[in-house]
C-alpha cells in the first residue's frame, strides 16, 4: 500500500515539471508537439517578467482535438492573410490619397502592424511535426 503511494507521487512530482497540456481543450493529454516560436516566445516572456504565471507546460495537440486544431490553425492563417492584405490595400490608398507622403508612409506601418496584432487574437501555432501521419506506428 506504501510503495504504490510512494511510486505515484515521484510519477506526479517528475510529470509536473514539463507536463504535456493541450492548447486546445487544455487537458493534461499527450500529443503532437507545437512548434515554439517568436509569438510564443513573446506570451512566455509575457507571463515570466509581467503577469508571473509561467507554467512551463509543453504544449500539444492531443489526437482527439488533432481535427478542431487543423481547422483553427487554418482560419488563423486565412484571417492573418485577409486582416494584412487589408492592411496593405488601406496602406496604398493612403500612400495614393495623402498629401504628405512620408505621413502616409507612418501612418501605413502603423495600420499594417495594427491589423497584424489584430489577426493574433485568433492565433494558433503550428506544428512541430507536420507528416505525423506517415510514421504512425500506434
Ligand atoms: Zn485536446
Amino acid at each position: 500500500m506504501a510503495k504504490i503511494t510512494k511510486r505515484k507521487t515521484a510519477i506526479g512530482a517528475a510529470g509536473r515539471r514539463n507536463e504535456p497540456r493541450c492548447v486546445i481543450c487544455g487537458k493534461a493529454n499527450d500529443g503532437i508537439e507545437i512548434q515554439e516560436d517568436q509569438i510564443l516566445g513573446l506570451l512566455r516572456w509575457f507571463k515570466r517578467n509581467v503577469t508571473r504565471n509561467e507554467k512551463g507546460y509543453k504544449l500539444v495537440v492531443c489526437k482527439s482535438c488533432y481535427p478542431i486544431y487543423t481547422k483553427s490553425r487554418k482560419r488563423f492563417v486565412n484571417r492573418q492573410v485577409l486582416y494584412v492584405g487589408l492592411g496593405v490595400i488601406l496602406s496604398l490608398l493612403l500612400v495614393i490619397g495623402g498629401g504628405n507622403k512620408l505621413l502616409a508612409v507612418l501612418y501605413s506601418i502603423i495600420v499594417i502592424v495594427f491589423m497584424y496584432a489584430l489577426s493574433l487574437l485568433s492565433y494558433m501555432p503550428t506544428l512541430k511535426v507536420k507528416a505525423q501521419r506517415q510514421n504512425n506506428t500506434r
